[in-house]
């Protein structure tokens, strides 16, 4: 799938100011030589084993697959420690940033569940961490706030544009710039210069790696009729996506967050709505005016209020091998009760739009189809609460 120089198709590479040219060199250099050595990949291992709680369960939901009349099967990345698949790119990165002998950590977030889990890293690894969030997403994420602040880490507003991701990306770049030295940068997603979109999705990977081993304990053969998952930046869909990308038996599907709806201009669609061009360092899709102004996005869920997506993801679509829907805000949230009621689950309302493509295919009653469950809905407990006015 990756091409030289970062490449997946026409989207990808770095994009970067000159100040940053050492870093990304260098990353680009030994990212491979230090995350493939035996020392590594066997820290990597205990950590995601002992630590995060690996491997995730893939539950089948009996009560989801009678309603929808299909085999679906759930991918528990909510029962990572911290909450989300975020960790599994954290520890890998953290590890990284050890061997690249980095002492200060810097990372941007949206929902706060990246700055959770970076702080997470800090504080195991006893590293300063400094993470950028928008004033807005402060406002409607704070228990991740707090959390952030509990475990040691600097959570700095990013107050500029639409106070959300985007802002806090930026931010996070301009940090690094000035402080190219001592100073790694953990993002949070597949996106970003090369080598950001591969080495996150390799970290990730592990999720479609116990997604065959444990199909084909449970049902017998190692690979699903489709994976589902919701797409912000992209990486748990990559995660999910990660080892069926050149088995085409394998449909892949997407759902991005529409909003108020595609057309509602309150809307976080990228590609139903977006053009190229380059953000945060890389060639790819994004939400723009036509004189190459980025929109500001608008989702419910703050994890897929973003303006653009990977390239992994946006070559994937330009080469029709995966499928993306716009999913609303109103069918995530019910997407995301349906879920609480059926199963006892209650995701997270990024996960949500993934649970909501459900109804928008007809799947057979044999078909084996996986929904990477990203995230638990602890964190957005208040949208839920104001959303279904349950108190
Ligand atoms: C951050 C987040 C997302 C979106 O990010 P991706 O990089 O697209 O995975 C999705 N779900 C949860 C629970 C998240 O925390």
């Amino acid at each position: 799938m990756l091409q030289e120089k970062g490449y997946y198709g026409q989207f990808g590479g770095a994009y970067i100011p000159e100040m940053l040219y050492p870093n990304i060199a260098s990353l680009q250099q030994q990212y491979i030589s230090i995350i493939e050595h035996a020392d590594f990949q066997k820290e990597f291992e205990y950590l995601l084993k002992q630590y995060v709680g690996r491997p995730s369960p893939l539950y089948k939901a009996e009560r989801l697959s009678e309603h929808f009349q299909t085999q679906i099967y759930l991918k528990r990345e909510d029962l990572n420690h911290t909450g989300s698949h975020k960790i599994n790119n954290t520890i890998g990165q953290i590890l990284l940033a050890k061997q690249l002998g980095k002492a200060k950590i810097i990372a941007e977030t949206g929902a706060g569940q990246h700055g959770v889990a970076t702080a997470t890293v800090c504080a195991l690894m006893g590293m300063e961490c400094i993470v950028y969030m928008g004033e807005v997403d402060i406002a409607r994420q704070s228990p991740n706030v707090a959390r952030m602040k509990l475990l040691g880490a600097k959570v700095v507003p990013a107050t500029s544009g639409s106070r959300t991701l985007k802002d806090a990306t930026n931010e996070a770049m301009r940090h690094w710039i000035n402080h190219p030295d001592d100073t790694h940068y953990i993002i949070g997603s597949v996106v970003g210069p090369h080598p950001y979109p591969d080495m996150v999705a390799r970290f990730q990977s592990v999720i479609s790696a116990e997604i065959k081993t444990q199909l084909q304990s449970q049902v017998g053969r190692e690979f699903p009729d489709y994976v589902l998952a919701c797409v912000g930046g992209g990486s748990n869909a990559a995660g999910a996506f990660y080892h069926f990308l050149e088995d085409e038996r394998v449909q892949l599907i997407g759902a991005e967050a529409a909003g108020l709806g595609v057309e509602s201009g309150k809307s976080a669609a990228t590609l139903a709505l977006g053009t190229v061009g380059i953000l945060h360092g890389s060639k790819t899709v994004l939400m723009q005016t036509t004189d190459g102004q980025v929109v500001e996005p608008h989702s419910i869920s703050a994890g897929l209020d973003y303006p653009g997506i990977g390239p992994m993801h946006a070559h994937l679509a330009d080469i029709n091998r995966a499928t993306f829907y716009p999913i609303t805000d109103e069918e995530a949230m019910q997407a995301g009760w349906q879920l609480s009621r059926l199963e006892g689950i209650i995701p997270a309302i990024e996960t949500a739009h993934a649970l909501a493509i459900l109804p928008k295919i007809s799947f057979k009653k044999e078909d084996i189809v996986v929904i990477n469950l990203s995230g638990r809905g602890d964190k957005d407990l208040d949208t839920y609460i104001r959303y279904f006015e349950l108190i």
